[in-house]
């Protein structure tokens, strides 16, 4: 066997053992130490294994990133439910173009790149689909749309909730002159002259 093959085999190896550990112990918080003893494999190539996991699987891995409930070093698996993965069909020119249509917000919640959610977390904007890829939906731009990341991966319930059109224009008539400029100029540029 050469050693290509060598390693790819083992690669496999590490992240069916890492699969196997997080599905063992899902909703629990596990330590770096704690899984890199259970997986095996160096600590790089087992964290691109658990990379692998979220991005290639789907399967929704948290680190103190995503939950302020972990640490730095801590990993959770949230629950069985695998976030469909679009990322692979979606090349950086079409993600660029969705982005930019979207107007570089959530297509549910609408926040905005670079803003920080209610928790303090910063939105990280990702690819979604209309239609769900198990009901047949295709990545065709139309059935594209930006999403953050806790409105694609079904945590709204923890995204801030879509506001009334009252509750929202009351919220403009309290905000400072400052940011009704900013909210105009938004407008503005979303709607056209
Ligand atoms: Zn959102």
């Amino acid at each position: 066997m050469d050693d290509q093959k060598k390693t790819s085999r083992k690669r496999r190896g590490t992240l069916a053992r890492a699969e196997a550990y997080f599905i063992a112990h899902v909703g629990e918080i596990l330590e770096n130490k704690t899984l890199r003893d259970a997986v095996g494999g160096t600590s790089d190539s087992w964290t691109r294994r658990v990379r692998e996991l979220r991005e290639k699987l789907g399967y929704k891995i948290r680190t103190h990133l995503d939950r302020p409930d972990l640490k730095p070093g801590q990993y959770m698996l949230e629950d069985l439910h695998r976030v469909p993965v679009v990322a692979r069909s979606i090349n950086k020119k079409l993600r660029a173009f969705i982005l930019e249509r979207n107007g570089y917000t959530c297509g549910s919640c609408g926040i905005g790149a670079g803003d920080v959610h209610e928790d303090g977390r910063p939105a990280r904007l990702q690819i979604g689909h209309v239609i769900d890829a198990s009901h047949g939906g295709t990545s065709d731009p139309s059935n594209l749309r930006a999403l953050c990341s806790l409105c694609n991966e079904g945590s709204s319930n923890i995204s801030p909730a879509r506001q009334s059109q009252s509750q929202l224009l009351a919220a403009l008539r309290r905000a400072k002159p400052d940011d009704q400029q900013v909210a105009f100029e938004w407008l503005k540029k979303k709607l056209g002259k």
